[in-house]
């Protein structure tokens, strides 16, 4: 056998594989997204097909609140701007489709961008026969330690609830309370709606804090000391009442207090971390640089959050794990049921391949998700382990895709907006962020 030959076996990890070397570039022959929502949230998924046989990718563009516009992005503006490029230079098409629109860094335009991204991302591992993390310079560990989300309406409902992740072998619990008669973040608050001036639901972050407050403490003492606890505030207090609360919760050292602040309040984490101890994470509403770069080069943070595909992909993630590396901050990707497998599986291999990883919010793959995605990263005692196969290692079922259209189990309220969020008032008709 011929030397070059050899050189292709070697890079070649299964059959039918295009090769690395000696053949032509992959050229990107069709971009189109599928539209799913097995488990009612709203998934885009960009496919991207090459002139090769059998080489193509997938990657999330998942924006469930204003998921058609996505998919119009995808379809509409990237597939022309697409077709016929070298599927094999990702970050010069990222660069490339950053700019095309002139305009950037908005949420619908970074979610089609990611989804092309990741596409190619997961091309190149199919190609090479080789894991997106391999990719990225191979594992820093075993595993993905990750968080579950525990919840309820009273204490006792959480700390059972906590308790049932910490049985399954989890290391780290998200604990959060509703409020009576309140719409709360991560729990629901079972009680009378309380008396207001509008019919929207009512939250009043001073209710929500004295609670929480409640809550952290009984969860440390009856949980123990071994456990961590983390707890995500979504954004809806005021500044001052998010330092006051940082300090409150010290003496329960959380792993971290998440969202504590608005995006629009960023600059008040230079007082939070002049006044607190408490590890802070922050990013998941985050789109643009401008946004996360201060909080890194500053170390106002300990975690950053961001959803990667609001920040454009796995590419840009990537440089903003390196960059935030060097400044001791460590990363804890946004994860929810609202991110597709796909997403999910690209948030794995950059917590296995980044020295700086810190934890991974985790949520469950319904049985109708695992219909559609093949290959979803598994769980095992509260770790998430990659898919070894090459690229994501995730395959999609169209067919099964199909059957769940956009819309699927909405009712009410949810379907008129077309997936998108109602409105939640404080007593008094203000509008809070959510
Ligand atoms: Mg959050």
């Amino acid at each position: 056998m011929r030397r070059r030959d050899l050189l292709q076996l070697a890079v070649c990890g299964s059959v039918g594989q295009a090769v690395l070397r000696g053949m032509p570039s992959p050229k990107i022959r069709d971009v189109r997204v599928i539209a799913t929502a097995p488990a009612g949230l709203r998934l885009a998924v960009v496919k991207i097909l090459t002139d090769q046989d059998g080489l193509y990718g997938y990657g999330c563009a998942t924006f469930t609140q204003r998921a058609d516009l996505v998919v119009a992005a995808v379809e509409r503006y990237l597939k022309p701007f697409l077709e016929g490029k070298p599927a094999d230079r990702i970050d010069d098409i990222w660069q490339a489709c950053y700019n095309s629109s002139y305009w950037r860094n908005g949420p619908v335009l970074n979610n089609a961008l990611s989804g092309v991204d990741m596409a190619l991302w997961d091309i190149k591992g199919r190609q090479a026969g080789l894991p997106v993390y391999q990719l990225l310079g191979g594992k820093c560990r075993e595993a993905v330690d990750c968080y579950g989300h525990a919840g309820g309406s009273e204490i006792p409902e959480v700390i059972d609830s906590a308790r049932r992740f910490m049985e399954r072998g989890f290391r780290h619990v998200r604990v959060q309370i509703g409020v009576p008669g309140m719409s709360g973040y991560g729990a629901g608050g079972a009680g009378a709606r309380p008396e207001a001036l509008h019919q929207s639901p009512v939250y009043e972050p001073a209710v929500y804090l004295r609670r929480a407050l409640k809550m952290i403490e009984a969860c440390r003492k009856q949980l123990g000391e071994e456990v961590e606890l983390l707890h995500d505030v979504h954004e809806r207090v005021s500044p001052s009442q998010a330092i006051q609360f940082a300090k409150d919760v010290e003496p329960f050292r959380l792993f971290f207090l998440e969202d504590p602040l608005s995006p629009e309040d960023i600059a008040y984490f230079r007082q939070m971390r002049q006044q607190t101890s408490t590890p802070i994470a922050m990013g998941e509403l985050f789109n643009s640089p401008h946004e996360w770069t201060p909080l890194i080069a500053e170390r106002l943070i300990d975690y950053i959050r961001m959803h990667i595909s609001q920040m454009g992909g796995v590419t840009p993630a990537r440089k903003v794990a390196a960059f935030a590396e060097l400044f001791g901050v460590r990363t804890a990707w946004h994860g929810p049921g609202d991110v597709s497998p796909i997403g999910h599986a690209a948030n794995v291999a950059l917590d296995l391949a980044c020295h700086n990883f810190g934890v991974q919010e985790y949520s469950p793959f319904s049985e109708r998700v695992r219909e559609v995605f093949s290959g979803c990263p598994e769980m095992r005692n509260g770790y998430l382990y990659a898919n070894e196969k090459p690229g994501w290692g995730i395959e999609v079922d169209e067919k099964a895709a199909a059957k769940y259209p956009f819309g699927s189990f909405e009712q009410g309220e949810h379907k008129r907006l077309n997936g998108g969020w109602g409105e939640v008032r404080r007593r008094d008709g203000t509008i809070i962020k959510q």
